[in-house]
Parts: structure tokens; C-alpha cells; sequence
């Protein structure tokens, strides 16, 4: 429990002071943080990543995982050529499937008739894909690329708010320029990574574990 001192401590902190405790905190805490939808290429990534979309990690991997090991080298041309029903039928376990193999399969089409079956370096290219938003390219741009992005997830809107680093709830384009203002940048290409490791195992959604959290003394847990 944060005592008199912590508290006052916490209140005289500048946001970007806050941040850097925070994160270097955090960095401490989730050394081996990492993205956990299994792949072996970068186009396994972008098709985990738009399956993942309002479902769990766990749920996408359970689904991809026995195709990927079938078929290791698994791209756009062999979604094809399973067809829309027959990845319908690979993902059906998981949310939104549909809509999601439907989306996926032109996702695949796209890829070979514009960026010759690669995944584009670009947020651009990667927002014109079919299932392709803002969060997905984010993972991507990082992920692949090594930028420094911010896909605001679930946990990370959570987090964010729950940690007095933004104010805007409802708003997740609005969080990632909250956070991108705080997040020292030696921490920001891994920063989403060690918030969505925090999210998943520690500050739960329902049940935050403040007693073990490294950042409770500056933490001020808006909403917990
Ligand atoms: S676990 Fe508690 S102290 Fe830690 S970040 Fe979440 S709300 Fe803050």
C-alpha cells in the first residue's frame, strides 16, 4: 500500500519524470517481454496480428499453430490456394472468423498482386491492406521493422489510464500520443511489449496485483 510519503512523491513528479521511472521499472520487471503470436515469417506475423483482433493471443496461436508447423514456409499463395471456406474452417475457433477469413484472404491476394507476396514497409501500404488498421500496422512497423510504435491494445489503453499517463479513455489514437509524450525514447521501441507483459500478467483487467507491482509507489490506480 502506497504510504503518505509515496503519495506526495507520486503527486510532484512531471509526466515525463513519471514516465521515466516508469518504463525503466517496467524494463526491469519484463526483461524477456516479446511478442507471443507464433510465426516463422513476417507474413505469419501480419495474419496473426489481424486474427488477433478483439481475441486472445492464446486463441490465434491455438488456431495457426498446428498449420504453421504443417507448413512452415505458409504465405499468401498457399491461403489461396486453401480458399476462403477452407481458412474459414482453420480459424473458426477464433472471433469474427468470417469476417476474418474473408479479410485474410484478400490480404493475401493484395500482397501478391501489389507488394510481390511481401509485407510492405510502410504505414501506408500496410493500412490499405483489407483487416489492416492502425493497431495491426503498428505491431507490424515495430515488430518487423524495429520502429518504434505503439500498438494501443486493450491493455495498453488500461494501463495507460490506470497509470495517470493519459486521460482519454475512449480515444486510443489520443493514448498513443499520450504515451509516445512520455515514454523515454531508449524504452520505446520495446514500451509496448512491457505494458501489454504487465497488462497480461499482472495489472489484470479485474484484478490488479498492486502488491507486487514495481511501479505502485508512482502509480496513482485511476479506476482500480
Ligand atoms: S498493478 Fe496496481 S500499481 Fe501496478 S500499474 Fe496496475 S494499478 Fe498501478
Amino acid at each position: 500500500m502506497a504510504t503518505l510519503e509515496s503519495q506526495k512523491q507520486r503527486k510532484g513528479l512531471s509526466l515525463a519524470k513519471k514516465g521515466e521511472l516508469i518504463f525503466s521499472r517496467l524494463s526491469e520487471q519484463w526483461p524477456n517481454a516479446k511478442c507471443e503470436l507464433e510465426h516463422n515469417t513476417p507474413f505469419q506475423l501480419l495474419l496473426a496480428v489481424v486474427l488477433s483482433a478483439q481475441t486472445t493471443d492464446k486463441a490465434v496461436n491455438k488456431a495457426l499453430t498446428p498449420l504453421f508447423k504443417n507448413q512452415p514456409e505458409f504465405g499468401p499463395a498457399d491461403l489461396i490456394s486453401l480458399g476462403q471456406l477452407g481458412f474459414f474452417e482453420v480459424i473458426r475457433t477464433i472471433g469474427l472468423a468470417p469476417t476474418k477469413s474473408k479479410n485474410s484472404f484478400a490480404l493475401s491476394q493484395q500482397l501478391i498482386a501489389l507488394h510481390n507476396g511481401k509485407v510492405p514497409h510502410s504505414r501506408e501500404a500496410l493500412e490499405a491492406l483489407p483487416g489492416v488498421g492502425r493497431k495491426t500496422a503498428n505491431v507490424v512497423l515495430n515488430e518487423l521493422f524495429g520502429e518504434p510504435t505503439l500498438a494501443i491494445d486493450t491493455h495498453l489503453a488500461r494501463l495507460a489510464v490506470r497509470m495517470g499517463l493519459s486521460k482519454n479513455p475512449e480515444n486510443r489514437l489520443k493514448i498513443e500520443e499520450d504515451l509516445l509524450a512520455c515514454i523515454p525514447q531508449k524504452h520505446l521501441q520495446r514500451a509496448h511489449h512491457y505494458m501489454i507483459f504487465h497488462g497480461r500478467y499482472l495489472c489484470k483487467a479485474r484484478q490488479p496485483n498492486c502488491a507486487d507491482c514495481s511501479i505502485e509507489q508512482f502509480c496513482p490506480k485511476i479506476g482500480v
